[in-house]
């Protein structure tokens, strides 16, 4: 093993002014020592996943079959399953909280092996499909993806994530104390700001895990507008279940009992007429009902 002496790191990073700033926060931190060995730093954002398999201690059921992909940095990719198929373990696998048994996932050109799960962490912005909102203010909530940002760049990431004209009309503005006994924001909302909290952190890779779980079907496509406006430049790995504003995704792959079932673009995936054409089907006629409803 060797240590990537931190001049050496900085040779690789790009030439443009804007990713080397967010490069130097990423590395500005000596590589931890581990006890295998040394941590390297990855040398981009481009993930690279290799016939992984996974099962859980314990359990004798594959849950990842012999999965391989890569995205891009920059690239929008979304993984389309039923619950159970296998989604969040996969992003558990991206942010090292269990390694794979078989295969290999790397990140800009490094094993995740040989990279500490704190450094690993600065290169994702990760949102869930409910956001929690601590009992502080507006403000604080959004500064838990940057510490020491100030009120205009709070503005700005809410501004482009759609949620800062919310924020100034609660009573005290930003300095509105959020969460159980505060004001209350609607679940399309919290997304919002899940999603400039992910902003402000300014790593390149977002992974959204549902994040449109339990959105009615108007405030979902609000979200996935909203989601492709401000993950410009970025790399997006999007999980969910339902299909729905996937037409610019660069890469769709539909898991199925482990194993990656189809593979392609939105008119790939139709023109393919199997699991993808089925579930979007199901999808349209929702949005139909929905608008029937709604009329
Ligand atoms: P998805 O996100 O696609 O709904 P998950 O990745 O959460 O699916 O789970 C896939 C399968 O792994 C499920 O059958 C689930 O019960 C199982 N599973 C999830 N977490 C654990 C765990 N910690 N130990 C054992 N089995 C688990
Ligand atoms: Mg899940």
């Amino acid at each position: 093993e060797v240590v990537m002496p931190l001049p050496t790191a900085f040779k690789h990073l790009g030439e443009c002014i804007e990713a080397g700033r967010r490069m130097f926060r990423l590395t500005d931190q000596t590589p931890p020592v581990t006890e295998q060995g040394c941590s390297q730093l990855p040398r981009s954002a481009d993930l690279r996943v290799r016939n992984v398999s996974f099962i859980y201690p314990g359990s004798d059921r594959k849950i990842l079959a012999d999965i391989s992909f890569d995205l891009p940095q920059g690239k929008h990719m979304a993984l389309v399953g039923a619950s159970g198929a296998g989604k969040s373990t996969l992003i558990r696998l991206l942010l090292r909280l269990w390694e794979p048994m078989n295969g290999q996932i790397e990140l800009g050109g490094v094993n995740l092996r040989d990279v500490e799960p704190k450094v690993i962490r600065r290169w994702f912005s990760v949102i869930e499909q409910k956001t929690y909102l601590f009992h502080e203010s507006a403000a604080d909530n959004l500064r838990l993806g940057h510490p020491t940002a100030t009120l205009t760049e709070l503005q700005d990431a809410a501004s482009k994530s759609q949620i800062d004209q919310v924020l100034r009309e609660l009573p005290e503005g930003y300095d509105t104390l959020l969460g159980e006994l505060g004001a209350r924001l609607s679940g399309g909302e919290r997304q919002r700001l899940a999603l400039a909290r992910a902003l402000l952190k300014e790593a390149p890779i977002l992974l959204l895990d549902e994040p449109t779980t339990g959105l009615d079907a108007i405030v979902e496509q609000r979200f996935m507008k909203t989601l492709q406006m401000v993950a410009a430049g970025r790399s997006v790995l999007l999980i969910t279940h339902r299909i729905s504003g996937l037409e610019s995704f660069d890469e769709i792959l539909v898991l199925k009992d482990g194993r990656i079932a189809e593979r392609g673009t939105h008119m790939e995936l139709l023109n393919l007429r199997g699991i993808y054409r089925a579930m979007w089907e199901v999808e349209r006629d929702r949005l139909h009902a929905n608008m029937e409803i709604n009329r």
